[in-house]
């Protein structure tokens, strides 16, 4: 049997058409942009951890450029708690990136409504090799929302996640010592997929409210 992977040299139709799209469309308006960030770098202002989900993309929902936003994606959208012992930490090493090199002023996390992750965990499914230890991270927001077989218990859960994930921002010292310096602004925020609204988390008030629905 050969087990070699099938490596294409060429894309996917709808990545190349995109390609095309993008060579002749996009890059000449924004050209000297792209030279510039080249030359100077990157010096995004913002960082988003955002879930996978391809109905959810950042640069979409807030209409940024290329340089404009630092973006790591995972699965529900989670921030693990600081814990350097050795692993593997995707997410966290991006988060010591934007924060201690690139110096964000705003760090957002965007959940959003329909996220099969939490789906997933509410569910009890199936967790394959990796998943499941992953959204395993929803455990104790999950402990703290009531009502399961209510009919938005799953957008309370997405919610509350969202929150933990923020209270978990603050346990890495380098973010920590940014928000207490002044430099650095967490911010919480919510898509709805279906109607393409954005709200806000209140920290005070604990409550989602919609932006810019004039
Ligand atoms: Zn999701």
């Amino acid at each position: 049997m050969n087990l070699k992977p099938s490596i294409q040299v060429s894309l996917p139709q709808r990545l190349y058409d995109g390609y095309r799209a993008f060579r002749t469309g996009r890059l000449p308006t924004e050209q000297s942009r792209y030279r510039e960030l080249a030359e100077r770098g990157q010096a995004p202002e913002t960082m988003v951890v955002g879930c996978c989900d391809s109905r959810v993309s950042p640069e979409v929902i807030f209409d940024a450029g290329p340089g404009e936003l630092f973006v790591v994606r995972n699965v529900a959208n989670l921030v693990p708690p600081y814990s350097p012992d050795g692993l593997y930490h995707g997410v966290s090493a991006a988060l010591e990136y934007g924060v201690t090199v690139l110096r964000v002023k705003h760090l957002v996390v965007l959940g959003h409504a329909r996220c099969g992750g939490i789906q997933a965990f509410a569910s009890n499914a199936p967790s394959g090799d990796f998943i499941g230890k992953w959204i395993s991270l929803l455990a104790p927001a999950a402990a703290s929302v009531q009502g399961r077989e209510d009919g938005d218990y799953l957008r309370r859960l997405e919610q509350a996640s969202l929150m933990r994930s923020l209270d978990n921002l603050t346990t890495f010292p380098f973010v920590r010592s940014a928000i207490e310096s002044n430099v650095l602004t967490l911010f919480g925020a919510y898509f709805d997929v279906a109607t393409g609204e954005l709200s806000v988390l209140e920290r005070e008030s604990g409550q989602f409210v919609a932006v810019a629905r004039d």
